[in-house]
């Protein structure tokens, strides 16, 4: 453990202590790596004197980069910030421990620039050398035992810090590559399920018509033909999605925007949904009218029929009420059903890729793209989609969308 390493604090003063307390408090409490190093700085100038300083890693056993640097005092502007500390930084890591120096490069009578002092300090994280922390003193004072003393401290935590940050890369890492192959699994799986059982009732269908040794009457004739038509509809949709899923992850489906009255949009699209379904109940509240919106029809149609869909899917029988207002300067779409609505636990994560809920009805068939595509292209919209839902009362889903006139200065 590096606080091992770290030395005994009863040399220390009250303020010292004080900061070395704040350093560790910030380095257990580490998020993002050059925010706390800022922090750490900014508490170690309260009690240690320097103008600059520079955090070198080493990259292979080579060469070293320098990761992080501040000039605080004199010398704030000087050009060389990065390259002064790099000498000393290769003599830490050859040597392996403290490195005090002084460097005269002119007339520091005229110019206290020119009088520098330099203490290097190896970053020990584990058992390894990550790198080097060099401090500057434009002009002095010289660091004494004591300062060294307490830089050390500094540099501890640092390196503990360092420690922290490359164990929560590599366990992040890792995380995501375990999650990539867990989603490359339910993929292939949800996939293959989903395209195997059209295929089923269309091989089935069409072998069983085939045969030889039965005359099948027309109406049987026609309804076997109605199912092939049917899942072939079917599997077409799927890899469509599948595509469309694909390309909206890769960023090359293409949009073609144009403006749009959304109100007659709406109208048309419950005529339509109407005609191909007798049964189903739609209620279309259009409060503004006209409402004019810049989107991509075809897709915007599709998020629509997708929501459409599932309502018919999921809440069977229910009323379906389409609603159309603004909210600010958005235009507010809500589809509203009294089906069985969303568990709360489920609810944050049905716009996620492939995901369904667990438990449902399993005759109900999807694959969970739906929604994914349907937040990406409001998403491609500058627009936003979420799900409101109360378990066993309904679902409501909300799109919010830019209104023409508010967003670009062109007229409704
Ligand atoms: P799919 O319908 O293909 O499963 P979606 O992405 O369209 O995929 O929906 C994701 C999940 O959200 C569905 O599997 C379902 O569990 C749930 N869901 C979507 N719409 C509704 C709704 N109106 N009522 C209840 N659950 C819904």
């Amino acid at each position: 453990m590096m606080t091992d390493k770290i030395q005994d604090p009863e040399n220390l003063n009250t303020q010292e202590l004080d900061a070395i307390y704040a350093i560790s408090r910030v380095v257990t409490r580490a998020s993002e790596l050059d925010a706390s190093l800022d922090e750490i700085i900014g508490i170690a100038r309260t009690v240690f004197i320097f103008d600059n300083v520079v955090l070198y890693v080493n990259q292979n056993e080579e060469s070293i980069e320098p990761s992080y640097a501040r000039a605080i005092g004199r010398g704030r502007n000087s050009e060389s910030d990065l390259a002064w500390g790099e000498p000393i930084a290769k003599d830490v890591l050859k040597e392996g421990k403290i490195v005090v120096r002084q460097e005269i490069t002119g007339d520091f009578t005229k110019d206290r620039m020119k009088d520098r002092y330099f203490l290097g300090l190896p970053l020990i994280a584990g058992d390894q050398n990550v790198g080097a922390l060099v401090f500057v003193r434009y002009g002095g004072p010289q660091f004494t035992p004591e300062h060294t003393h307490l830089a050390e401290y500094i540099a501890g935590h640092i390196a503990q810090l360092y420690e922290h940050g490359n164990l929560v890369t590599q366990l992040s890492r890792l995380e995501a590559e375990r999650q990539l192959e867990r989603l490359q699994d339910d993929f292939v799986a949800t996939v293959s399920h989903e395209l195997i059982t059209p295929l089923g009732f269309i091989k089935g269908y069409a072998t069983t018509l085939l045969r030889d040794d039965t005359n099948w009457d027309e109406n049987t004739r026609r309804e076997f033909l109605t199912i092939i038509d049917e899942e072939t509809d079917r599997l077409k949709e799927l890899i469509e999605n599948l595509l469309d899923s694909s390309r909206l992850q890769s960023g090359t489906l293409r949009m073609e925007f144009q403006p749009i009255r959304l109100d007659t949009m709406i109208r048309d699209l419950s005529l339509r949904a109407k005609s191909f379904d007798e049964n189903l109940n739609i209620e279309v509240n259009l409060q503004i009218s006209p409402l004019k919106i810049r989107a991509d029809p075809t897709r915007l149609a599709q998020v629509f029929d997708n929501l459409l869909s599932n309502a018919v899917k999921y809440a069977p029988g229910s009323t379906v009420n389409v609603t159309l207002g603004t909210q600010d300067d958005h235009a507010h779409i809500e589809f509203s059903d009294q089906g069985p609505g969303i568990p709360a636990e489920d609810l944050p994560n049905i716009f996620t890729r492939f995901y369904r809920v667990p438990n449902q009805n399993r005759s109900v068939r999807g694959t969970g793209l739906g929604l994914f595509i349907c937040r990406r292209i409001i998403h491609a919209h500058e627009g936003e989609i979420t799900a409101e839902s109360k378990f066993g009362e309904g679902t409501t889903f909300h799109i919010y969308l830019p209104i023409m006139n508010h967003k670009s200065g062109e007229d409704s």
